[in-house]
């Protein structure tokens, strides 16, 4: 079976992967998995330049899988769009979310409700065996709460308040997230770009 390498170390991530990815006809393997150790300076200044920077350092350790990356972030409007393309730096990569998001709630005290508007973004990357690259980007709006809510996804999930659905994306079954969020909707785009150019046998 032919294999698909995702360049994340991050086990909340793989998981929503692993289910978008299940009908794909293809081996969804982890870089852990696939024994790939790459140290990789995620610096670029946009989402799809972080995603291709670890596409590309994974894809040139592993011989004819196709590679994906993904980078993504929360943009709160009323912090200038912060934590952003730094979300999973700020305060700190070994800080607890707990704490981030405790911050995050202090750093919005007094901003009302219809100014707490924030996004997920998510730009998905690939490097395809004969070197071609493909990147899609989608987002998921959204409001920051008062107060964390709901104990699954990870992250920044339980502060991200979805108005349609009346749940933050941590009150969300892994199936609901994944049918609305910036990195199911990122990846389902990817998924029909792999179609057209690589022939991957989605149902
Ligand atoms: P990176 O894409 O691994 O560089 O990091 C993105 C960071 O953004 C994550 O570590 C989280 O802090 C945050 N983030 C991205 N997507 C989500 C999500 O679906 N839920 C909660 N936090 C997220």
């Amino acid at each position: 079976m032919k294999r698909i390498v995702f360049a994340t170390g991050n086990a909340g991530k793989m998981k929503e992967i692993r289910m978008i990815l299940a009908d794909i006809g293809y081996e969804i393997v982890s870089m852990k998995e696939a024994g790939i150790i790459a140290d990789i300076q995620e610096d670029g200044s946009t989402y799809e330049e972080n995603a291709l920077i670890k596409a590309r350092a994974v894809a040139a350790k592993s011989a004819g899988d196709i590679v994906l990356a993904d980078d993504s972030g929360l943009e709160i409007d009323s912090l200038g769009g912060e934590p952003g393309v730094y979300s999973a730096r700020y305060m700190g990569e070994d800080t607890s979310y707990r704490v981030k998001n405790a911050n995050l709630i202090e750093r919005l005290n007094g901003v009302p409700d219809e100014k707490r508007t924030a996004r997920f973004v998510c730009a998905i990357a690939a490097v395809l065996p004969d070197g071609r690259e493909l990147t899609t980007r989608a987002a998921i709006e959204g409001r920051i709460g008062y107060e964390e809510k709901g104990s699954g996804g990870f992250g920044y999930d339980p502060i991200f308040y979805v108005p349609e659905l009346h749940k933050t994306t941590a009150e969300l079954t892994g199936e609901e997230k994944n049918l609305v969020s910036h990195r199911g909707k990122a990846l389902e785009l990817m998924k029909e770009e792999l179609k057209k150019n690589e022939g991957v046998d989605c149902q």
